[in-house]
């Protein structure tokens, strides 16, 4: 689980641009990420959650 922990300290680190980077880097089909995912409450709305609704 290295690739979430280390989304995690970006987050608490509010640490944007990187997490952008790694965002944009993610794999994608039909214009979702569904190489990165957040698993946390519904009402969660960063970026992963967002691109997953
Ligand atoms: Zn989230």
């Amino acid at each position: 689980m290295f690739v979430v922990m280390q989304l995690e300290d970006i987050w608490k680190k509010n640490e944007d641009y990187l997490f952008d980077e790694i965002f944009k880097t993610a794999d994608k089909k039909d214009g979702r990420v569904v190489g990165v995912r957040h698993f946390t409450a519904n009402t969660c709305t960063c970026k992963i959650c967002q691109a997953h609704r």
